[in-house]
């Protein structure tokens, strides 16, 4: 069984503001993208890495990121679509993986994934069909409709979803091809699962495996590798 992961990277990184996109953004000394492809090449268990960025930017992130920093275990980099969805669908079509292999889908902006919890992740989609890495969320949620608070929802059933998601092959391709036939568009790949009505098993991730949007994410991101509490390696 092999591993294959798809990273999503084809967004317009505009939250961030200034011209670089999200994922070209310098963190320590190279961009968050390469960060995070380095991390996950460097993980034994990952056979291949599939990128995937705006089709504008195909030949610079062959060129400027995966040759000029000599990334490895780079099968290919795939032009995106117009939605994050999209983008993994293409990524599917094109990887090359067998149906008995997993796919991980991770976000190119997340570099500081636990590495520790990549097998169990693996191992949990090989038996379950699906599985993610999620953390109880800490805050009250509320719903807001129009500037007014309609309802409170319930904490204790609350997690806040990251990525690794995993995946066996045949099943993430099923629900992709599923979705789109079907018309349903989800935030997450996970949801595409949950929409098909199939399980998706749960493993507590952690809090320092943030998502670097905004400008206080990566202002946040330095802050924690200064103070020593997440490693690039
Ligand atoms: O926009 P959001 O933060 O949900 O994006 C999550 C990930 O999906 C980012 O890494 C982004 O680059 C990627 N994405 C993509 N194709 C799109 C939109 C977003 O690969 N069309």
């Amino acid at each position: 069984m092999n591993v294959h992961v798809l990273v999503p990277a084809a967004g317009s990184g505009s939250r961030i503001g200034g011209d670089t996109k999200k994922q070209y953004l310098e963190l320590g000394d190279r961009p968050v993208l390469v960060q995070t492809l380095s991390r996950l090449a460097a993980h034994p268990q990952i056979t291949a890495i599939h990128l995937i960025v705006p089709e504008a930017d195909v030949d610079f992130c062959r060129v400027e990121l995966v040759d000029h920093y000599r990334l490895e275990k780079i099968g290919g980099v795939i032009a995106g679509g117009a939605e994050r969805q999209d983008s993994v669908r293409k990524g599917l079509e094109v990887c090359g993986a067998a149906s008995q292999d997993v796919i991980l889908v991770h976000d190119g902006v997340r570099p500081f994934f636990p590495k520790d919890q990549i097998g169990p992740l693996v191992q949990l989609a090989a038996i379950e069909g699906a599985a993610l890495l999620a953390i109880p969320t800490q805050d009250t949620i509320k719903e807001v409709f129009d500037g007014l608070v309609r309802s409170t929802l319930d904490r204790r059933l609350l997690w806040q979803v990251q990525t690794p998601q995993a995946f066996r092959c045949e099943r993430i391709r099923e629900a992709h091809q599923r979705a789109y036939s079907g018309g349903y568009v989800g935030t997450d790949d996970a949801s595409l699962i949950e929409w098909c009505g199939w399980p998706v098993a749960v493993l507590t991730g952690h809090p320092h495996n943030i998502k670097i949007t905004t400008p206080e994410d990566l202002a946040l991101a330095r802050a924690l590798l200064a103070a020593g509490e997440v490693s690039l390696t």
